[in-house]
């Protein structure tokens, strides 16, 4: 049976997965805080909600996909939130990246409604969302996962079932190491190449190919070689996942050098007012140190 699909959050990465929701012809209703982003998606055939509660009212899976753990708090448990409007049975799935205590916090609330909860953060960049090749891990009931899956293969590739609640957004910390210190890694490979006077371009098709390869290497290495620091991730947002990624680490005791260091290096970037570039110009970072500047040669 076909359920109603309620989507809360059109922001970089909610209006490609939103649309890719439309696009296989799913009955969607939308809301976003800021409400002209929701005009395009009415134009595209999606019903448009006053508030999150209307969402909750007229759907039977409520997907989320905000900024960090106080909004969905906000978008959850607010006056005309989606808890005012949720019944027994119903599904809520929160895409947004946020702490797993929260998590755990705000699937109970859902739970004692007798509706149910998925944590399934995402990873693949604006672009992963906007072709629908996201990765998705959910913390969570077996049987909810596959009641979702049809809904969330309109939206990804590799859905995987990683654990109860809260283990979801356990996963996606262990994305963002994964993604930050390959991000580190991409910026001084791409310094160190500036500095011996390679051709940065050359460089980077030498090297995508072998054991060095990478998504963020093929995706984001072009971007800082055209410096070109337009967000797919803002630093702002980086900066929140790290936030969560020590927090986890603190409480469970483990050392996180690079991680940490990372986190430093994009604060130094915060001070300057660079927070809405992409997660790339980490590289900026490297440049301050080093007075190295990639692209300098070819302006
Ligand atoms: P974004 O472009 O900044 O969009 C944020 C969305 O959240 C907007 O729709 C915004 O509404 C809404 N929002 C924020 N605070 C709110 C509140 N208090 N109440 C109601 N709505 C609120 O961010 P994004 O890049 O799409 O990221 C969304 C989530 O996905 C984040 O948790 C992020 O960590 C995660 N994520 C992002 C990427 C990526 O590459 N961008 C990848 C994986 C995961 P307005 O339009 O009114 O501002």
């Amino acid at each position: 049976m076909s359920e109603k699909i309620g989507f809360i959050g059109l922001g970089i990465m909610g209006h490609g997965m939103a649309h890719n929701l439309l696009k296989k012809g799913h009955d969607l209703t939308v809301w976003n805080r800021t409400e002209s982003k929701v005009d395009e998606f009415v134009a595209a055939g999606a019903k448009k909600a006053q508030t999150c509660k209307e969402v909750a009212e007229n759907c039977d899976i409520i997907m989320i996909c905000v900024s960090d753990s106080p909004d969905v708090k906000e978008v959850v448990y607010g006056e005309v939130g989606v808890l005012a409007g949720l019944t027994e049975g119903k599904l809520v799935i929160d895409h947004s990246t946020i702490s797993p205590h929260t998590t755990l916090e705000l699937a109970k609330s859902v739970n004692e409604k007798g509706a149910f909860w998925l944590d399934a953060p995402i990873s693949g960049g604006n672009e992963g969302a906007a072709n629908g090749t996201l990765s998705i891990m959910i913390g969570g009931e077996k049987e909810q996962f596959n009641r979702a899956l049809p809904y969330l293969e309109a939206m990804g590739k590799g859905i995987t079932l990683v654990g109860d609640q809260g283990a979801g957004q356990l996963v996606k910390l262990v994305n963002q190491i994964l993604v930050v210190v390959t991000g580190l890694a991409v910026s001084e490979a791409m310094v160190f190449a500036q500095a011996g006077g390679l051709d940065l371009e050359k460089t980077l098709k030498a090297v995508e190919g072998g054991a060095a390869a990478s998504w963020m290497l093929s995706a984001r290495g072009p971007q800082m070689i055209e410096r070109d620091w337009r967000p797919g991730f803002t630093i702002d947002l980086q900066q929140k996942d790290l936030r969560l990624v020590l927090e986890a680490a603190d409480q469970l005791g483990v050392p996180l050098i690079a991680t940490s260091m990372v986190f430093n290096m994009y604060r130094t970037l915060q001070q300057q007012g660079l927070g809405g570039e992409g997660n790339h110009a980490l590289v900026k970072s490297l440049e301050n140190m080093s007075k190295i500047t990639l692209g300098e040669d070819h302006k």
